[in-house]
C-alpha cells in the first residue's frame, strides 16, 4: 500500500518500470500428509461454496494482479494426477509433490521458483477465504522489510500452561498475535530461512531462527483456517451470508446485451480473458462483449444508467480501455448505491471459438471485477447454428442478467 501511495504522483513511464520490477511468485502449501478430514477425502478437496478449498486458495492468487506465477505443492498422489482446475490458467501454475513436513513441501516448491522472483508469498491452502487486499498488504510489507506475515491480535486473554494443566503465566494480550498466512519473504531471506533443518510450523519461525526480523501485518478474521468440518460449516455460512440468508430491502434485476464485429488483427478478449483465436472484436475499447453486457446488466439493475453514459466512446479517456476495469468501476457505482451482486448469468453467442475451455477463467475474472465469488457468476457459450451474421462468424454477442440486492 505504501509503495502504491509513493508512486501515485510519479510519471507513468516510471510507474510501469517499477511495477515490472516487482516480480512476485506464490507458493500454495497443500502437500502435507495426514490431511484426512473427518475420515473423508483430503481436506483440500472438500467443497466450499461450489469450489474445492484448494481451488479457492489457488484462485485467490491466480486472480491477484500482484502475483506473476504460482507453484502448488500437493500430496504426491494428487500431484501425479492434478485436478483439471489447476491446468489451463491465465498465469503459470506449476505443480510439485510435497514433502514430509510443510517446510519440506515449501522447500521443494521454492526450488521451482523462477530466477526473476524478488518476493515469494507463501499461503496455506487450508485458508481459502484469503482476500486480494491481504495478499497485497503482506507482499508490500515484504518488499519494504524483507519478511512479513499476516497475523491477528489476540482478543482472548492468553494463559501459558504448565505440564499439569495449571496456569504458569498470563501473557500480555496486547503483544500476542496469532499467525496466519500469507507470509511473504524476499527471495534471499527465504532461501536462508529454508536452509534450517529445525522443525517449524510456519516459514516465519524459520526466518526468525535465522535471525531475520519479521514484520506483522494486520490479518483478516475471515481468513479462517479450515481444520475441522465445523470450520467448513462456518466458512459456508460466511460465504452464504454475502448472497443469501441476509434480509434484503430490494431485489432488482438488470439485463445487458452487446455485440461487436470480429475482425483480423485484434486480440479476442472475453470477460477480461484473452482467448487464442485468429480474430478479435472491433471497437473503441477492447470490445469485450461479456464485460459490456455485464456492465449494462448491473447498472440497469441499480437504475444507474448504462455503459454509454458512464464511459462514452466519444471520450478519448476510454479509447482502448480495459473493459474489465470499466466493469470494476461500474461495480463501484452500484456498490455506492448500496447494492450487492447476488448473481450474474451470461450467454455468449459465438459460432467460434468454443467458450467452454475458458469459462472458468472468465467466471473468476468477471467475479474479481465485481468483487464477488466465482460461483456467483455463470458463463455459457452458444453457437447461432450458422444462422445470420453471428452464425456466419462475423460477430460475437453476449446477453447478461444480474440480480442485485440492497441489504437492510
Ligand atoms: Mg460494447
Amino acid at each position: 500500500m505504501t509503495v502504491g501511495r509513493a508512486l501515485s504522483g510519479a510519471p507513468r513511464s516510471r510507474v510501469k518500470l517499477l511495477s515490472l520490477a516487482r516480480h512476485v511468485s506464490a507458493i500454495i502449501a497443500a502437500g502435507g500428509r495426514g490431511l484426512r478430514f473427518g475420515g473423508g477425502p483430503p481436506k483440500q478437496l472438500a467443497t466450499l461454496g461450489g469450489r474445492t478449498i484448494l481451488q479457492r486458495s489457488v484462485d485467490a492468487f491466480v486472480t491477484s494482479d500482484a502475483v506473476a506465477d504460482i507453484v502448488v505443492a500437493l500430496p504426491a498422489l494428487l500431484a501425479a494426477d492434478p485436478p483439471a482446475y489447476l491446468r489451463s490458467r491465465t498465469k503459470p501454475v506449476l505443480i510439485v509433490g510435497g514433502g514430509e513436513r510443510r517446510q519440506d513441501s515449501v522447500r521443494q516448491a521454492f526450488e521451482q521458483i523462477g530466477q526473476r522472483a524478488e518476493v515469494v508469498v507463501i499461503h496455506d491452502a487450508a485458508r481459502p477465504l484469503v482476500t486480494d487486499a491481504l495478499i497485497r498488504r503482506t507482499i508490500d510489507a515484504a518488499f519494504e522489510t524483507g519478511a512479513a506475515i499476516a497475523a491477528l491480535r489476540a482478543s482472548d486473554t492468553v494463559k501459558l500452561a504448565d505440564a499439569a494443566g495449571r496456569i504458569a503465566e498470563t501473557l500480555p494480550r496486547d503483544r500476542i498475535y496469532l499467525a496466519q498466512t500469507p507470509q511473504a519473504f524476499r527471495v534471499d531471506v527465504l532461501r536462508h530461512a529454508l536452509t534450517s533443518r529445525a522443525d517449524a510450523t510456519d516459514e516465519a519461525a524459520l526466518a526468525e531462527q535465522a535471525g531475520h526480523p519479521v514484520q506483522l501485518v494486520d490479518g483478516d478474521p475471515r481468513n479462517l483456517k479450515i481444520t475441522t468440518p465445523d470450520d467448513l460449516a462456518i466458512a459456508e455460512r460466511w460465504l452464504g451470508g454475502t448472497t443469501a440468508g441476509v434480509p434484503y430491502a430490494g431485489i432488482r434485476i438488470g439485463n445487458g446485451y452487446d455485440l461487436h464485429r470480429l475482425v483480423e488483427g485484434r486480440p479476442l478478449v472475453l470477460g477480461g480473458v484473452t482467448i487464442p483465436f485468429d480474430k478479435g472484436l472491433l471497437g473503441h475499447s477492447d470490445a469485450d462483449v461479456i464485460c459490456h453486457a455485464v456492465t449494462d446488466a448491473i447498472l440497469g439493475a441499480a437504475g444507474a444508467g448504462d455503459i454509454g453514459r458512464h464511459f462514452p466512446d466519444t471520450d478519448a479517456a476510454w479509447k482502448d480501455a480495459n473493459s474489465l476495469d470499466l466493469l470494476r468501476r461500474a461495480a463501484a457505482i452500484v456498490a455506492a448505491g448500496g447494492y450487492t451482486v447476488i448473481n450474474v448469468d451470461v450467454v455468449v453467442v459465438a459460432q467460434r471459438p468454443r467458450l467452454a475451455p475458458h469459462a472458468d477463467a472468465i467466471r473468476a475474472s468477471v467475479a474479481g471485477a465485481l468483487g464477488c465469488d466465482a460461483f456467483q457468476v455463470s458463463v455459457k457459450g452458444k453457437t447461432n447454428e450458422g444462422v445470420d451474421s453471428v452464425g456466419a462468424g462475423e460477430a460475437i454477442a453476449a446477453h447478461a442478467v444480474a440480480l442485485l440486492a440492497r441489504a437492510v
